[in-house]
This record gives structure tokens, sequence and C-alpha cells, in this order.
């Protein structure tokens, strides 16, 4: 059974992946982009109400969580502590990750 068409996890992966150019991006040159805050929280995120596979569901959560630190730490001056929270690894990194394969999966 799929969760969900090929094309709403593929623009489910892009989205979450543009937006963490977008958050890298900001926090390195060091400027603050409220349009980011916008989709920080998972409530808040477009892509919420089209998750209706449970695993979708959990890493979604878990990416906005670790996303929501991360913008904590660097709107708080801690820049290379927010960056170091999104390097290979890190709860923000592979929750992206497995996000990506679940979506791909869920739509299958
Ligand atoms: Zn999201």
């Amino acid at each position: 059974m799929s969760y969900m068409t090929e094309l709403e996890s593929r623009a489910a992966i892009g989205v979450h992946a543009e937006w963490k150019v977008r958050l890298r991006e900001m926090i390195s040159a060091g400027y603050r982009d409220d349009a980011i805050a916008e989709s920080l929280a998972e409530s808040r995120c477009a892509c919420s109400i089209s998750l209706e596979d449970p695993q979708c569901r959990i890493l979604h959560a878990q990416f906005h969580a670790a996303a929501e630190q991360i913008w904590e730490l660097a709107v708080s001056g801690k820049r290379r502590e927010a960056l170091d929270h999104m390097a290979p690894g890190t709860q923000f990194a592979m929750s992206l990750s497995a996000l990506g394969r679940a979506l791909r999966d869920a739509s299958r």
C-alpha cells in the first residue's frame, strides 16, 4: 500500500532539502531570515498534512525538532554551534536522510 504519490514524496524531500540549504546559508552568512522560520515548526510545515505514513511522521517530527534547536542557537548568536548541529551524523542530518528514505518508501 502506498501512502503518497511519487510526486508528493519528491516534493516533500525537495522542500526539506531546500530549507536546509537556506538555513545553512543564513547561519554561514550571519543574517536572520524570518521567512525560513515560518516553516520551522512541524505544525506549520506544509508537508505535515500529507504525511500519513507513521514512520514518515516520526522522522518528520524529529527533523523539525532538531531544526528548531538549530534556529535557536543561530538567532542567539551561537552560529558555530548551530552549524555543528547540522553536520553529518547529527540528529538533524540523520533525521533528514532517514526522512528522505521513508518518503521514497511511502510512495511505493
Ligand atoms: Zn516539514
